[in-house]
């Protein structure tokens, strides 16, 4: 299903490439020991380096590179036994430094690979060009006062993962999932919280468009620290149309870096794209190329959970699940050791049905996570084997969980103490059926008459007479016998 754009001269097609900062996951940042806590006193956790106090030296934290060896492992990437660190010149009022440390022409991780799992079913693979370690920058604080801005080194050093796609993907819905899917592995991999909101994991993506049929890659626009997947899905759409009105209207653009402004959903202009060699960069003659050997990432590969990817093709074989159902439950970890207890030793897809379309409405609907859920994995396990073993019926199953959700009660609770039993009693199901047909005498003469249909009619007659309890299969098994008479 290909994404294009109608324009007045003809159809367009989008390019898109993705930008993301993963902060990395580390106690401390990545060239000094401060610590990296979320919510600390403003430059209460800075060092002397983060500071760039004259003499002070870096030091490389071997957490932040086992990190992004583990993500670069993640995305099936190249992992490169040899990186260098590079000063990026820049002028901010809170990067003391004067430059960033970063990695520029011999990154610690070269190419990869993503596979995004769209709505459909269907599976779309993204090239990594690149992920690179850096550090973050300060922060200017411009509304604690009316004429003064304040700087807060906290976040200046922290170590970020600078991960960069291949201008692969050509639709926001593509961009989105990619977004969904990185941060589902970064998750998994245990390397970056991912949370865009908190700013712990930012985007920026480059734009261009270009007429269908063409391989040409026109100039790009980067729209910059975009903070929510809808947002960035938003900002490209808005972006690419604005390329082709240009185009169509005689234009040219200029490559540049651009605001999304959430509110008013468009883009404008940031500054003026700064070109690599504007940077000046250069080798950081205070670090060593950093060298490790085979058997240092073999040891990390040895300890790298099961991924999401593994994971689906797993429930896909083992349950049985279709490729999109095991999408939706891999997508986060604790969603799917959820329904790993809910389904062990049980009807997989009865699990699979009640955790994501139960229990997950639930969850979307309060806006909470699965570890809120009122509803614990071993509950909902129970409720499944009451419907199998025929103590309750599928359709009161549907109030026990109701129940479930408000009471936060077991569901053998809630059935002994609502006499919800299903009946199984042949007798007292018999009586039932004898009176709901002698109540009925013109319907019983239809069905004897060939009008077979009514016999539905009849089932939720007695479901209705015994409160839902009476065993469905049962009624029906009875009904047929005695309308046969
Ligand atoms: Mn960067």
């Amino acid at each position: 299903m290909s994404y294009i754009i109608k324009g007045e001269t003809g159809d367009w097609e989008v390019v898109i490439g993705l930008e993301v900062h993963a902060q990395v996951i580390s106690a401390a940042k990545l060239f000094s020991s401060a610590s990296t806590s979320f919510g600390s006193e403003p430059n209460s956790n800075v060092a002397f380096v983060d500071a760039a106090m004259p003499g002070m030296l870096p030091t490389i934290n071997e957490t932040c590179v086992e990190q992004a060896v583990r993500t670069g492992l993640g995305l099936k990437a190249k992992i490169n036994h040899r990186s260098v660190f590079a000063r990026k010149n820049y002028f901010y009022a809170d990067l003391p430094q004067g430059y960033q440390i970063s990695q520029y022409d011999q990154p610690i991780v070269g190419e990869g690979i993503i596979l995004l799992d769209m709505p459909d079913g269907s599976v779309r693979s993204v090239g990594i060009e690149r992920l690179h370690l850096e550090q973050d920058a300060g922060k200017s604080i411009h509304d604690i006062h009316p004429t003064k801005s304040f700087i807060d080194l906290n976040r200046a050093g922290v170590a970020l993962m600078e991960i960069v796609s291949k201008p692969d993907m050509r639709s926001p819905d593509e961009a989105g999932a990619y977004l969904k899917k990185m941060r589902s592995i970064l998750r998994y991999l245990g390397t970056c919280d991912g949370n865009m909101e908190e700013g712990n994991m930012r985007c920026d993506a480059n734009v261009s468009v270009r007429p269908v049929g063409s391989t040409e890659l026109r100039t790009r626009c980067e729209i910059k620290n975009v903070n929510s997947v809808r947002f960035v899905m938003q900002a490209i759409e808005h972006e690419a149309k604005r390329h082709i009105d240009v185009y169509e209207s005689g234009g040219k653009i200029d490559q540049e870096t651009r605001l999304y402004d959430s509110n008013k959903g468009e883009t404008r202009t940031m500054r003026s794209k700064e070109f690599a060699h504007d940077y000046r960069y250069f080798p950081d003659p205070d670090l060593l190329p950093l060298e490790f050997d085979e058997a240092y990432v073999a040891a990390i590969k040895a300890k790298l959970p099961e991924l999401p990817d593994d994971k689906k093709d797993r429930f896909m074989r083992e349950y049985g699940l279709t490729a999109y159902d095991a999408g939706v439950l891999v997508a986060e970890k604790e969603n799917a050791d959820f329904f790993e207890t809910v389904a062990k030793g049980r009807d997989a897809k009865l699990a699979n049905n009640w955790v994501s379309n139960n229990l997950f409405s639930v969850i979307n609907t309060r806006g909470i996570t699965i570890a809120e859920s009122p509803i614990s994995a071993k509950n909902l396990g129970r409720l499944i084997d009451l419907i199998s073993d025929n103590t309750i019926s599928g359709r009161l199953a549907k109030d026990v969980f109701e129940i479930m959700v408000e009471t936060g009660k077991a569901p053998d609770a809630i059935v002994e103490e609502r006499g919800l039993k299903q009946i199984t009693d042949t007798g007292a199901i018999e009586k039932a059926v004898d009176s709901v047909l002698a109540a009925n005498p013109e319907k019983v003469a239809q069905v004897k008459a060939g009008k077979e249909a009514l016999i539905g009619w009849f089932v939720g007659q007695i479901m209705k007479a015994t409160q839902g309890k009476a065993n469905p299969a049962m009624c029906q098994e009875l009904l047929k016998k005695k309308l046969a008479q």
